[in-house]
Parts: structure tokens; C-alpha cells; sequence
């Protein structure tokens, strides 16, 4: 099968493999859909996550089963499925203790692109099938499919750790898909006032749309003082790092209010430490958590970004800015990404 691949550190290229093999409870999914993400780009362009070498790209993908393995019980070929980007061991240890994402190792849950071929194949390899795949409901658009993967649970996640109350104020710092999705998510989980922190008017626009009260635009000076001006020199009750560098930790720490949570899902792609601003940390005494993690996969998660769509919560379809038509446009979409030109918040392939 063909796949578009990582070839080293900043190189990357279309390479041949064989099929993977289907043990008794995988599956094999040929894609319909595929999305590049700004990860892809942090472990090719930075080696995020060390050298890889001839690894298949890609973990946002939707697909029709092709291959399915004898215990597989739940799905069968020919069946249209939501695949997660986190495709979990459920038989763990860890996925016994809540973490599923952690199976078997820090971030192992996280397999496509990582520690086995990616989505950017002809044919994805599932482990688990039952417990990794979602049916995708008849109707249902392939770019709304496409952003259930990572794009929607990795955002809404942002949200759920952030230990949002009702009616509290929210900052969700960084508003590309991620975050925009984070603004949806805090909005679902009940934030009153809602700032949200970016530049491009395609995002910001959007931001409002899902639910954003107050933009805050970075780049036109900095955004605690914006943010501590805008709420009376309070600060907000919960932040959400969606983007920015690693000095966006500094200043979440800096506008959040003391019992606040700091909800991280942005991906570090270096940098040895990360700063924690020790005086508006209360010297390590402000009751501020610090909180941060990989969306969790598998299933149900999927089950439920699916009701969130079907019962119309959220749209995240309208991320998908930049649509190209066949599989092997997954290279001009990636190469997109990287660029990030004013008017992309998602690209999306239709296979
Ligand atoms: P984008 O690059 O599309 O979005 C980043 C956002 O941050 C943009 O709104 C950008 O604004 C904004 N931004 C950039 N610099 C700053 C700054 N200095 N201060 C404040 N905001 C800033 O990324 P994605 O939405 O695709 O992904 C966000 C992060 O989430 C990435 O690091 C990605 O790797 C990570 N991720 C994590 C996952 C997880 O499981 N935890 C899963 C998937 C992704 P603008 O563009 O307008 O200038
Ligand atoms: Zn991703």
C-alpha cells in the first residue's frame, strides 16, 4: 500500500509498504477522508518526538472498513467509521486507571504517526477495532467526520479540564482548530464570559460564532494586560492553552485567578523546561492547577463527538476552510499546514 510519509527529521516523501496484517480483533480501513494536523508538523519540522524514519503520516481520518478480524464483533466490511486519533491497548493497566491515552507507556495510546504507520495510507491498520472505531451516522458530512478524530476531542477536552463552573470566565488562548474548538466546549460547559486569543480574522470570526464574548488579539500588545484590563484586574476563573509558545504557560499562570485551573492541550514541540512565573504562582501556594493532556480515544469518545454534531452542539465542519479532492493531495495539504496562509484554519482530503 501506498502512504505519505515522514522520511527523517524535516523529510518527507510517498513510500510503498506491505499491508498491514489484521490480527483477530483489528480492522483495515481505506480512507474517505483525511486531515494533516499542526502535530504532523511538529514531529516532522521540529522531531517533536525524536527521528522517524519511513513512518506514514496522519491520525485525523474517517474511512470504509475493508478487512475486518475473527473476534471483531461490533463492525463488518463496508461499514463507513469515525476513526480516533488515539487508538488505546484497553487491555492496560492504565486504561484500567482512567488513562487509557497512557496505555503501556507515556502517550503510547497515541499510535498513528508515533509508534506505528499513520492514516495517510490506502489502507489504516485499527488495533481493537470494537473499542477504537465509531460508526459514522448516515448523513453525516466527511468533513464533519474528519475533525472527530482529534480535532474536536482534543479542543473539548481543553474545555473539560479546565473544571469549568457555570458562568465563569473563560480564556482560551490560541483559537486554530484546536482552540476553536475549546471555545465550543467551554461554551457547552457553561463559561459565562468567554475570551478568546488570536489574530486571523478567519479564526476570531468563527471564535464568535461558537461562543467567544471577547477577542483578544495578541499581536497587538500583550494579552494579560489586555485580559487583567478587560476584567478589572481579576483575571479569568479558568484558561485553556490552545496554542502560542511555551511562554503561553507563563501567562495563563498570570491571568488566572487564585483556585483557578490551568488547562493545557497544546503540544510543546521544545524546549527543555516550560516557565511557571513563580511570584503570580503564590510562590507555589496560589491553588492554581496546572492541568494538561492527550485526548482520550477509543469508542465512546467518538460515540459521543458524533451525538455532539448529530444533536447539532457543535459544527466543526466549518474549520474545514481548504478542501482538496484525492488522496494523494494529502502532500499539498500537509505542506499547507506548515504555512498556515491567512485564510486556512483546517485543510480536509477527500479521498
Ligand atoms: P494552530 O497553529 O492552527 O493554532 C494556533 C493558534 O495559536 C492560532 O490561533 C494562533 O493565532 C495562536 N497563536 C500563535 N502564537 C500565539 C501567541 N504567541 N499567543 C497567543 N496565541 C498564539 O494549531 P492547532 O489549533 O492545529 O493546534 C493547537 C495545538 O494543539 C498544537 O500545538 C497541536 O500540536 C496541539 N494538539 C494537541 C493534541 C492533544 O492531544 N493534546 C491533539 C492535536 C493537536 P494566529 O494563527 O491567528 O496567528
Ligand atoms: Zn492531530
Amino acid at each position: 500500500v501506498k502512504g505519505f510519509a515522514m522520511l527523517g527529521i524535516g523529510k518527507l516523501g510517498w513510500i510503498e509498504k506491505e499491508k498491514p496484517e489484521v490480527g483477530p480483533y483489528d480492522a483495515l480501513v481505506k480512507p474517505l477522508v483525511l486531515a494533516p494536523c499542526t502535530s504532523d508538523i511538529h514531529t516532522v519540522f521540529e522531531g517533536a518526538i525524536g527521528d522517524r524514519h519511513n513512518l506514514i503520516l496522519g491520525h485525523e481520518a474517517a474511512g470504509e472498513i475493508i478487512e475486518v478480524g475473527s473476534e471483531v464483533k461490533y463492525f463488518k466490511v463496508g461499514d463507513r467509521v469515525v476513526i480516533p486519533a488515539i487508538t488505546p491497548d484497553w487491555r492496560s493497566l492504565e486504561a484500567q486507571d482512567g488513562y487509557a491515552q497512557h496505555s503501556n507507556g507515556m502517550l503510547s495510546g497515541w499510535k498513528f504517526s508515533n509508534i506505528k504507520d499513520g492514516v495517510f495510507s490506502e489502507a489504516i491498520h485499527i488495533n481493537d477495532a470494537d473499542m477504537n472505531l465509531a460508526m459514522m451516522p448516515k448523513g453525516m458530512s466527511l468533513e464533519q467526520a474528519v475533525m472527530l478524530s482529534d480535532m474536536a476531542p482534543t479542543g473539548i477536552q481543553g474545555a473539560e479540564l479546565a473544571n469549568i463552573k457555570t458562568g465563569a470566565t473563560v480564556a482560551v488562548i490560541g483559537i486554530g482548530p484546536v482552540g476553536l474548538m475549546s471555545v465550543a466546549g467551554s461554551a457547552i460547559h457553561g463559561a459565562g464570559r468567554l475570551f478568546a486569543v488570536g489574530n486571523r480574522k478567519v479564526c476570531t470570526d468563527l471564535a464568535q460564532e461558537y461562543g467567544a464574548t471577547d477577542i483578544i488579539d495578541y499581536k497587538k500588545g500583550d494579552i494579560v494586560e489586555q485580559i487583567l484590563k478587560a476584567t478589572n484586574g481579576r483575571g479569568v476563573d479558568a484558561t485553556v492553552i490552545a496554542g502560542g509558545d511555551s511562554n503561553a504557560i507563563s501567562e495563563a499562570v498570570r491571568i488566572t485567578k487564585p483556585g483557578g485551573t490551568i488547562s493545557n492541550v497544546n503540544y510543546f514541540g521544545s524546549g527543555e523546561t516550560l516557565p511557571i512565573p513563580r511570584l503570580e504562582w503564590g510562590n507555589g501556594m496560589s491553588h492554581k492547577d496546572i492541568r494538561g493532556g492527550l485526548v482520550a480515544g477509543g469508542r465512546l469518545k467518538m460515540e459521543r463527538m458524533v451525538d455532539l454534531c448529530t444533536y447539532k452542539r457543535i459544527a466543526p465542519e466549518k474549520m474545514a476552510t481548504h478542501v482538496f479532492d484525492g488522496f494523494e493531495s494529502i502532500e499539498k495539504a500537509l505542506l499547507l499546514m506548515k504555512d498556515k496562509p491567512k485564510d486556512l484554519i483546517k485543510p480536509v482530503v477527500i479521498c
